[in-house]
């Protein structure tokens, strides 16, 4: 978890740099930084918290107990596992993704479309049960 919120500061200072050089529209960061800062770092909180009980815990214990198919995939060498992960997980982000736009879910992701002015850090602006779905594929 640590190294990935590391990969998100090292990513986003690399298109901060590249969005102050080449801008597709100017934005004024300074004006919702603060706000985003404080709505992701307490939605990530909870999420991870949640994440780490329910989805680690959990959700592996029961499909390892459950079912046959995780044994199967982890016997798999490490480059099929990899790419079915990345093939898998993008599939089941878009398609969670598509669900949040429908009327049951539509509540829980306004928030991650409330942006007025897009930049590196304002699209991870989400609530905390958005990013706890979106986590389950
Ligand atoms: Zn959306």
């Amino acid at each position: 978890m640590l190294i990935s919120g590391f990969l998100v500061l090292v990513i986003g200072g690399i298109f901060h740099v590249l969005e102050n050089q080449r801008p597709l529209e100017r934005v004024d960061r300074k004006l919702h930084l603060k706000f985003d800062i404080i709505a992701i770092a307490i939605s990530s909180l909870i999420v991870a918290s949640l994440t780490v009980w329910l989805l680690d815990g959990v959700a592996r214990t029961w499909l390892t107990d459950n079912v046959q198919l995780f044994d199967s995939v982890i016997s798999q060498p490490l480059w099929l596992r990899i790419f079915l992960a990345l093939v898998i997980g993008d599939l089941g982000y878009y398609i969670a993704h598509r669900l949040m736009h429908t009327s049951p879910l539509w509540r829980t992701h306004i928030f991650h479309h409330s942006i007025q002015q897009i930049y590196w850090f304002s699209g991870l602006r989400t609530s905390a049960l958005n990013s706890l779905i979106i986590r389950v594929p």
